[in-house]
């Protein structure tokens, strides 16, 4: 695309937009009485206006049905998630059973460890990036002490060349051959939360088999944002959460992905619940567990049919806008208006006052930018709130941008990128 650095040209674009009415579907925080531009879809999406009445429904039900409603009304508690596996497992490239919903992230992340992290005094090591969101380093970190093991010893973190700001493949992949031999688990996030890269997770996964290791990725920031192939590129496992790009609320519920070649080995630990029960006979409530067929075995505890129900409004509205292909193609061009825009500043200035550390080729990258300003960061981000552009500040100095398909606009980019402009004039 030939993009411009006009309002007209922004409008035009979003005049060709097929996705320019889903907008509407949410609901947007005000600034001075105008709707600010919210690019922080990377930390928590926007409220859909439906949120509400899915709400008000299941309040409804739990008045008139109590406990009746897990098994009658026009959505049963007991399968309301089955109305939402078929959508989600869309949105992340699974099978239908390969994925199932429930607790929340960093939960799920130590349950699918207990599964998949089984560490042998041969077979111990676990390679992750270095700069992973912190709430994955601690999980690692007590899972590999909770084994007995010493997390130095067993956790290679990987990290950018000097002078780099991201990660190349050839790099992960030479860390992974080399520690082969005692590799357990490699666990990566699939969109690194401060720089934004999209890392290329169908070549982590088969250089870790090669390995003979498991490959588990944190999807947080990529779920909804990116296209995703879990089932297709052999993954192992997943997680992530629902409030990021899935608008679901926040801390809302978590989903995980289970590869359907794990679906038979009876050697896989795991903590078991009863509503991970084979399901024809949960209420018959025996005394040996015997697992759910497919990821649903994973389930702990009864639906949290509140939060199921935010997540269903949300899903809905990737289901109108016809999944993550049209909007993964806004996305491409979206993010890629807001870089050209940013990169004009500079040329501008003769100067890289707003260094993009998020890579720039599109596949390796999602909706989000993260800029590095030169000079007054902290001034600069108070300066784009002040005029109603959220976004959010990572220290020491970067901003996060996220431009996103199903409510932001091609205007909304332009106007951000004019406040940025407005912070460094002279
Ligand atoms: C947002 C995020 C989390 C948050 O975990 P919760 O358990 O939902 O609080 C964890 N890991 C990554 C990579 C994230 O981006």
């Amino acid at each position: 695309m030939n993009y411009q650095n006009t309002l007209d040209f922004a409008i035009q674009l979003d005049k060709q937009d097929p996705l320019k009415d889903f907008r509407s579907k949410f609901l947007v925080p005000k600034h001075n009485g105008n709707d600010a531009i919210y690019l922080c879809g990377n930390s928590l999406g926007l409220q859909p206006i439906t949120a509400q009445q899915y709400i008000n429904d299941q309040f409804t039900n739990w008045k008139h049905l109590a406990i009746e409603g897990f098994f009658t009304g026009n959505d049963p508690w007991l399968s309301y998630h089955k109305k939402l596996t078929n959508t989600l497992s869309g949105i992340v490239g699974a099978k239908s059973e390969e994925v199932t919903i429930m607790n929340s992230l960093t939960v799920n992340l130590h349950l699918l460890m207990v599964s998949f992290y089984r560490p042998t005094n041969k077979r111990f090591k676990i390679i992750m990036e270095g700069g992973a969101f912190p709430s994955d380093q601690y999980a690692i970190v007590s899972q590999v002490r909770f084994h007995g093991y010493d997390p130095k010893e067993t956790i290679i973190e990987i990290f950018p060349r000097g002078g780099e700001d991201t990660l190349r493949t050839e790099d992960i992949i030479d860390t992974i051959n080399q520690h082969a031999d005692e590799l357990a688990l490699v666990l990566f996030g699939g969109i690194n939360y401060y720089t934004g890269q999209y890392f290329n997770l169908e070549a982590i996964t088969k250089a870790t088999h090669e390995a003979g290791a498991y490959a588990g990725f944190d999807l947080a920031h990529a779920a909804g944002n990116v296209i995703v192939k879990l089932h297709d590129w052999g993954v192992d496992f997943a997680c992530w959460c629902s409030y990021k790009y899935m608008n679901s609320g926040p801390g809302g519920i978590s989903g995980i992905f289970v590869h359907e070649k794990h679906f038979t080995d009876t050697t896989l630990n795991r903590f078991a619940g009863w509503w991970g029960h084979r399901e024809d006979k949960r209420f018959l409530m025996p005394h040996d567990f015997e697992a759910e067929r497919g990821a649903a075995g994973w389930q702990l505890s009864t639906s949290p049919i509140m939060l199921l129900a935010l997540h269903k409004a949300a899903l809905d509205i990737f289901e109108q806008a016809g999944g993550l292909v049209p909007l993964r193609e806004k996305s491409e061009l979206l993010t890629g208006y807001l870089e050209f825009l940013i990169n004009g500043i500079n040329e501008d200035k003769n100067d890289e006052l707003f260094k993009i550390i998020t890579p720039k080729n599109i596949t390796d990258r999602g909706c989000q930018l993260s800029i590095v300003c030169k000079q007054n960061a902290k001034a600069t981000f108070n300066y784009l709130t002040e005029n109603g552009i959220i976004g959010d500040w990572r220290e020491p100095n970067v901003i996060r941008l996220s431009p996103v398909p199903l409510y932001n606009s091609f205007k909304q980019v332009f106007e951000a990128a004019r406040i940025l402009a407005d912070s460094v004039r002279d």
